[in-house]
């Protein structure tokens, strides 16, 4: 017990720790140590950003996507889905509401698909930008960096986009005919480009060892994400990894809660992907180090046809319902509504420097 205190005290006051000593707290086992993860995690993210839980609407505009990822319920290969895209004036739109609904980001998240040329998504980004004060988070997946170029002089803030894992042979078996290289440079060229940078990767995947675990920790900080996105693996019946066994909460919210400490500074959401495994996994999670709440705010016909992983929750709910459930669960996790756009403060201070 004595040892796992001083570890956390070490990762707090360094924000750094070996591979071997993260694996050793991943290895919490007695619901002694747990607690204290968790607590120490919660009180590192009060110090830094408060008690605050920033709200970002998402809109999942369209579920075509041109990738085969294993997990994915949207994969090219799902022959059982009905495919949708929404019109870019209706993106536009449903913006524009979200924003009426109080929300200051909106994330726009689609497969990746190439039906959305560079004009069509640059007209959505600005014709969002010119009528609403919202950030812009975009989730569309790999371009070429001219195209990241163009999407951030058009008015996008951030880009979201996880690496999965840090196992680059697992990478490469989830992700065929991907390059693992390509992911990180994708991820770096973002950075470079002043993007606030949203990265993350998904836990109980098979094969992934808690080694792995740690792995993703660490390639977490040499990213210097942002954000960072942790949710659990949910296998989708409609895919190949149909029949395997799901992520384990308890381990999503130890590796939460030791990103938290390494990376004190970092927006990290309560996925919706935690909440669905556990009907108060968001609430634990905000309890834990988390501090971001992203609600559903895709048009209600189309939500339940955007399932990367089977089951997730609010896919029947209007947008302005969400809203009011949202702030119930923040409440109920004892933190409060955040006011502005919520960015991380090491971003802040990044771009004062890039851009004065
Ligand atoms: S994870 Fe993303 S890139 Fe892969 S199939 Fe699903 S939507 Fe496409």
């Amino acid at each position: 017990m004595g040892s796992y205190v001083n570890l956390l005290k070490k990762a707090v006051y360094n924000q750094h720790l070996s591979r071997e000593e993260i694996i050793r707290l991943l290895s919490a086992a007695g619901e002694e140590e747990i607690r204290m993860l968790y607590a120490a995690a919660d009180e590192v993210t009060r110090v830094h950003l408060g008690n605050e839980v920033h709200l970002r609407g998402i809109i999942e505009f369209s579920n075509h996507c041109k990738r085969n990822c294993l997990y994915c319920g949207i994969r090219r290969g799902n022959k059982k889905l009905t495919r949708y895209r929404m019109e870019p004036d209706e993106i536009v739109n449903t913006a524009l509401y979200a924003f009426k609904l109080g929300y200051p980001t909106v994330v726009l998240q689609s497969g990746e698909d190439d039906w959305y040329s560079m004009e069509i998504m640059c007209w959505i980004v600005k014709n969002i930008k010119k009528t609403a004060n919202l950030a812009i988070t975009l989730s569309l997946g790999e371009k070429s960096s001219q195209e990241y170029h163009r999407l951030k002089q058009a008015g996008a803030d951030r880009y979201l986009m996880r690496f999965e894992t840090s196992n680059q042979k697992l990478y490469g078996q989830l992700h065929p005919g991907v390059s693992y290289e390509n992911r990180m440079q994708c991820l770096f060229t973002l950075r470079e480009l002043g993007y606030e940078l949203g990265t993350g990767f998904l836990v109980g995947l098979p094969g992934q060892t808690i080694a792995d675990l740690a792995g993703d920790i660490l390639l977490l900080q040499k990213l210097d994400a942002d954000m960072a996105g942790i949710g659990p693996f949910i296998a989708h019946p409609d895919t190949p990894l149909k029949g395997c066994g799901s992520g384990n909460l308890d381990m999503v919210l130890k590796v939460l809660s030791i990103v938290r400490l390494l990376m004190p500074q970092t927006n990290i959401p309560a996925t919706t992907a935690v909440g669905t495994v556990d009907n108060i996994g968001r609430q634990r999670a905000l309890k834990a180090g988390a501090n971001v709440i992203m609600p559903n705010v895709t048009p209600q016909k189309y939500r339940e046809l955007y399932q990367l992983y089977p089951g997730k929750i609010c896919i029947d709910e209007r947008p302005e319902h969400c809203r009011i459930c949202v702030e119930g669960l923040i409440m109920s996790a004892g933190k409060i509504r955040g006011s502005g756009f919520g960015s991380s403060p090491k971003w802040k201070e990044r771009a004062a420097v890039i851009q004065p």
